[in-house]
């Protein structure tokens, strides 16, 4: 099947070894306790997997993780509406949480999640990204562990998509002008 030409902005090799060193920093940041994670379907899935793989398995074998589904609309210049589509099955309450999520944009989605996740009086929460794009940030979010600073391109690949195509790539890329 035909698709637009894409730009490699992330290779495999420089991912896997970024995320390898976020899998480092994560294991020895929560050396008593090993957090829940919380992926954000669908574009943290790669991300996710990868991150685990990379774990110690001492430490892997006490990670708890599961996923939260979000769906995001853009009602206008300054406000967006986020609305929880899945929701975690665990009970948050004096847990250590870890969301992961592909890439922070405006900020929008994880601000809506830290909100919804800090009223169930979790232990800790904090924000894993791969991606994140600082340019376009309208909402101050915090992110405590990030894989790369992007500009404001449109990516794809390794779990995000354009109109769900993409996500499948083992890289990220960027997509061509069409012509
Ligand atoms: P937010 O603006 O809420 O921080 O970003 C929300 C979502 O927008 C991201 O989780 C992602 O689904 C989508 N998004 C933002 N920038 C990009 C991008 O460059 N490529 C893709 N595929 N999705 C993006
Ligand atoms: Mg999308």
């Amino acid at each position: 099947m035909d698709h637009a030409p894409l730009q490699v902005l992330i290779d495999r090799e420089t991912l896997h070894q970024r995320v390898a060193q976020l899998a480092g920093q994560v294991a020895a940041d929560y050396p008593d306790s090993p957090p829940l994670m919380v992926g954000v379907l669908n574009g943290a899935v790669h991300f996710m997997m990868e991150l685990l793989a990379c774990l110690p398995e001492a430490f892997a074998a006490g990670v708890e993780y599961d996923f939260v589904g979000v769906s995001s609309y853009s009602g206008g210049e300054s406000q967006g509406q986020v609305r929880l589509t899945k929701d975690v099955g665990a009970d948050l309450g004096g847990r250590e949480v870890l969301i992961v999520d592909g890439i922070v944009d405006t900020g929008l989605t994880v601000d809506f999640l830290l909100a919804r996740f800090r009223d169930r009086n979790p232990r800790s929460l904090k924000v894993c990204a791969l991606l994140d794009k600082p340019a376009r940030r309208r909402h101050p979010v915090p992110v405590h562990y990030r894989g790369f600073a992007i500009e404001d391109v449109f990516v794809v690949g390794y779990g995000m998509d354009y109109d769900q195509r993409y996500r499948a790539l083992n890289y990220i890329g960027v997509l061509g002008q069409p012509i």
